[in-house]
């Protein structure tokens, strides 16, 4: 009995030393996620009911990526590098301004525009209404490219437009 908890024990710490090869397989199927949050307003022209008045949401999105290869640490990429090309984007493009229709031509639509501007918080302009559905694809056209010049691939997007409701995005 002894013996056989010694073996055991030896096995298990043999498995412990086993070669970097177990650690490339095991974190090849590996994928990190980050999120992100911000404020932005928009509006659905059209809709039946109140998302056609200009209002405001707190956004949330939850990015996955992965790599071909992890780091000589391990990493799929640091998470200082992941949250500084995501977060980037967001902050420059959809934070503390409006994404509108860009044929939405309003004239309300177009103040805000104009006000944006000049407080230096340009409005994004999306070719549709900017449901979840097409914010979580403008998102994934625009990082994508972004994180595949560092050798990441983005995985998915999952998209809270309220803390119940979600857009999801899979590569
Ligand atoms: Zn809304």
């Amino acid at each position: 009995m002894a013996d056989e908890v010694a073996r055991g024990y030896l096995i298990t710490l043999g498995a412990k030393r086993a070669p970097n090869e177990m650690w490339r397989t095991a974190l090849s199927q590996v994928s990190i996620s980050r999120r992100f949050e911000w404020d932005s307003a928009h509006r659905i022209a059209g809709h039946e009911g109140a998302c056609k008045a200009i209002h405001g949401h707190r956004y949330a999105a939850e990015f996955e990526i992965t790599a071909p290869s992890t780091d000589s640490l391990g990493r799929v990429v640091d998470f200082g590098e992941f949250k500084s090309v995501v977060g980037a984007w967001i902050l420059n493009n959809f934070d503390h301004t409006a994404v509108f229709d860009r044929d939405d031509q309003d004239p309300a639509v177009e103040a805000v525009i104009a006000l944006n501007e000049r407080m230096g918080k340009p409005v994004y302009r999306l070719a549709g209404p900017p449901t979840a559905e097409r914010l979580v694809v403008e998102l994934a056209q625009a990082i994508g490219p972004l994180l595949a010049a560092r050798g990441l691939e983005l995985v998915r997007i999952r998209l809270w437009e309220t803390p119940n409701c979600a857009a999801l995005w899979s590569a």
